[in-house]
């Protein structure tokens, strides 16, 4: 059998250009190992085999008839069942939405067509996106491929776990409050969180629109930065998306870390339980030193609120935005229900036990009487929390944390405590508060073989130096070329 799985989206793209391979053979080596390993990890939702296959036929006749060819012509993509793909099921991983088919595509699904990116199918995740271990979804647990008793993070996790076990070189998740980025450091791939406007969030299922971004996850930096490039830039369907000049993101991997002050917040890192946590992350540390970056120290004295202040403005955007499920506009259907019965039967049959819980606490929160006290009061520690870091870039160019506070936890760890949860989102909440561009990536292994995550934040739009510096992290430390053991 082939080794596509295991090939980058580079390698693949190169071999369809030139001929030596089809991207229809691609296509069938992909749907093959989905098909077999999926029972094992339930990571995609929906295979789509027509669609695939049909990508790929298209692909190998443009390459035929001698038409250029895009920059992922040929290469297989799994995306997150959150992001609309017209005739293709999209469920949020909620029954209310389970049998949804999208008349239309998200701005980044006509750019990957556009690319000639092979859609595989849609990946699991928490539930509207809510969540960080993925065992919110009405579907399935999905299976971090290091250890299958572990979660996969999330709300990614699908995406997370299809890129980590070779099932897609490639795959797109959203990232509220580190949602690409906390499933890319559980499973050992690398995960980009755009600055809040880089990609447009047109069909994007909403989730709190103030924060929400669409972020690639790959393998390696190089190949997650080929993917920003692709789906980056202006889209006047969405009225947050920026109007700005994208950057050079691959060949910003190639520019080196020589000159670059990366902000270490110490305080942060000393109060790490986990010793092999804060050894990788020194490492990583290390390793940008050896190639000619500066340590700095900087501190976020705001920073240990993000998660009340997150956890206030993104559910109160959740209860807005998810008003829509009504039965009327979308959701299940009650047949001989008058209209109060189906908003009623439909919202207590269609959400799961987060989201309602999610829909009830931002309720609460924008309610007259506790407005000021909780929702204007979050937003304006938001805005601390937002000048740590303009305070922070005065003496750095990347601030660094690990991602996330321990490795992959147990799967069912921490259910039955939603705050321990939301404690994961410690590292990756602020920047998303602030709006500001990060990457994930890892920088080693925990004692037991788990992946640990390095996080990088940079100034809106910097995208470019997260590409710079993760890779030097990447080859001084990272994962690129090791195979999760659980698979074998
Ligand atoms: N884990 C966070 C939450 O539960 C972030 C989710 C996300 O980024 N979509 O809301």
């Amino acid at each position: 059998m082939s080794d596509f799985p295991w090939q980058s989206a580079f390698e693949i793209r190169d071999q369809v250009a030139g001929g030596s391979a089809s991207a229809i053979e691609v296509a069938r080596a992909y749907l093959a190992r989905a098909e077999a390993l999926n029972p094992k990890l339930s990571c995609f939702l929906t295979i789509d085999h027509e669609g695939a296959l049909a990508a790929a036929a298209q692909v190998d006749r443009a390459r035929e008839a001698g038409e250029e060819l895009g920059p992922l012509a040929g290469v297989p993509i799994a995306l997150k069942d959150n992001l609309c793909t017209r005739g293709v099921r999209t469920t949020c991983a909620s029954q209310i939405l389970g049998e949804y088919i999208p008349p239309y595509d998200a701005h980044v699904v006509e750019a990957l067509r556009a690319s000639g990116a092979v859609i595989l199918g849609k990946t699991n995740l928490d539930e509207f996106a809510m969540g960080s271990s993925n065992e919110n979804s009405s579907f399935a647990n999905v299976h971090n491929p290091w250890a299958l008793g572990r979660a996969p993070g999330g709300s990614s996790g699908g995406s997370a776990c299809a890129t980590a076990a070779g099932l897609a070189p490639l795959a797109l998740g959203s990232d509220t409050g580190g949602s690409v980025r906390q499933p890319a450091a559980f499973c050992g791939i690398t995960a980009i969180k755009p600055t809040y406007g880089r990609v447009s969030r047109y069909g994007l299922v909403a989730f709190a629109s103030s924060l929400d971004q669409i972020g690639p996850m790959a393998r390696s930096v190089r190949e997650a930065s080929q993917l920003l490039q692709v789906i980056a830039g202006h889209d006047r369907r969405d009225a947050t998306s920026a109007d700005r000049q994208t950057g050079q993101y691959v060949a910003a991997c190639d520019r080196g870390v020589k000159g670059l002050r990366v902000g270490v917040v110490r305080d942060l890192l000393d109060g790490l339980q986990e010793a092999d946590v804060r050894a990788r992350v020194e490492a990583a540390l290390s390793a940008l030193e050896k190639e000619g970056a500066t340590l700095v120290d900087v501190s976020l004295p705001h920073a240990k609120h993000a998660v009340s202040v997150y956890y206030l403005i993104a559910t109160a955007e959740a209860s807005s935005n998810l008003a829509r499920f009504d039965g009327i506009r979308y959701g299940l259907r009650v047949p001989g229900a008058d209209l109060t019965e189906t908003y009623t039967k439909t919202r207590a049959q269609g959400f799961g036990p987060e989201v309602r819980r999610r829909i009830m606490l931002g309720t609460y929160a924008l309610s007259a009487g506790y407005y000021d006290a909780f929702y204007l009061k979050a937003q304006r520690v938001r805005t601390l929390i937002r000048r740590d870091y303009d305070t922070a870039f005065e003496s750095c160019d990347v601030v660094c944390t690990p991602t996330t506070p321990t490795p992959a936890f147990a799967l069912g760890e921490k259910t039955s405590n939603p705050l321990d949860m939301y404690l994961a989102d410690i590292f990756t909440l602020p920047p998303s508060l602030a709006g500001l561009a990060a990457i994930s990536t890892p920088c080693g292994l925990s004692a037991s073989g788990l992946p640990i995550g390095l996080q990088l934040v940079a100034p809106p739009f910097e995208e470019e130096v997260l590409c710079s510096a993760g890779q030097v992290v990447e080859d001084g430390c990272g994962l690129v070329g090791s195979r999760p053991a659980a698979l074998d």
